[in-house]
């Protein structure tokens, strides 16, 4: 278990060092939970042999603002927060193993190129490192007070203790079991038909999750989308129409990735979850008047 230096638990000491540096929730799992829900090839040990344990951290994706504006493209593409939630997890991995001693690796959601079978499930690590719950909308992991995050992970030999799996889940809202109760149906569900489930008390039951529908809007933007439809892009007879597919119209700059412009990102689950509502809703409360101060 973690060692105690100059009266600061190593684990608090790790994650304050997240929170320094831009996250806004950073847990610990232990490899032997992950490994209850992972299946093998899956699993940290796969990735670096001897590994004991996970730390995550998980960044608002997105501004107050984004949530609110009319903009279509600026909702799907925005992606300024990803830099920060990627670049925490080095700072980690480096202090693990220069102030502690312990190989460690960053991991992130680009980190391998497997497609849609992620080698590490980041939903799973954020879970058993007690940073939310899975949601009803396609097993989004929720936190209370952020409501949608994004995550990045390390994965270390170093033996650390776990904050474990939450005691009550996050979702189902107290405003969605009415809505069920009342209608059948959930904001995330009427909003989408990739998701279905049922709410039985105040805990989800059979949820259902049609992730060909959904990664067809969702998870368009990635690199490997583009591998994916490049052979179908090569086939297009007419060149204007292939040109277009392959380069997309809005590309302005040489990062650009190849097809921006041609494909957006649906996040609407989470524009109408109350979860994620009340959570840029209640940080722009905090900071009514905050401009006057
Ligand atoms: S991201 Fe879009 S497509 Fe996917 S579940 Fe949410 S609303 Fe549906
Ligand atoms: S809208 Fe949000 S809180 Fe309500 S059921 Fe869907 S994911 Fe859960």
């Amino acid at each position: 278990m973690g060692c105690t230096m100059i009266g600061v638990a190593v684990e608090e000491k790790i994650k304050q060092i997240a929170l320094q540096r831009g996250a806004d929730v950073a847990g610990i799992a232990s490899v032997k939970d992950i490994n209850k829900s992972a299946p093998r090839g899956h699993r940290p040990g796969d990735l670096l042999a001897g590994a004991k344990s996970v730390i995550t951290i998980g960044a608002r994706r997105y501004t107050a603002g984004t949530w609110m504006t009319s903009s279509t493209e600026v909702m799907h593409r925005s992606r300024s927060a990803m830099g920060t939630r990627d670049a925490i997890p080095l700072v980690l991995a480096r202090y693990l193993e220069e102030k502690q001693g312990y190989p460690s690796i960053v991991y992130n959601a680009h980190m391998t190129d497997t497609g849609m079978n992620v080698s590490l499930s980041l939903k799973v690590l954020a879970e058993y490192a007690g940073l939310g719950s899975r949601s009803m909308a396609g097993g989004i992991i929720l936190n209370k007070k952020f409501g949608l995050l994004g995550f990045s992970a390390v994965v270390t030999t170093m033996e650390l203790t776990p904050d474990g799996l939450l005691s009550k889940p996050v979702c189902p809202h107290s405003s969605c079991i009415k809505m069920w109760n009342k209608k059948k149906t959930t904001p995330c569900m009427d909003a989408c038909s990739a998701i279905e489930g049922t709410i039985n008390g105040s805990r989800l039951q059979d949820v259902i999750y049609y992730r060909q529908l959904c990664a067809t809007r969702a998870l368009t933007t990635m690199n490997a989308a583009y591998l994916r439809l490049l052979s179908e892009i090569i086939k297009e007879e007419d060149p204007e129409k292939r040109k277009f597919l392959a380069i997309g119209q809005a590309r302005q700059y040489a990062e650009d990735p190849p097809g921006r412009g041609i494909w957006g990102r649906c996040i609407e689950c989470m524009r109408v979850c109350p979860v994620n509502r009340k959570a840029f809703k209640s940080f722009l409360k905090s900071r009514e008047g905050a401009a006057n101060e």
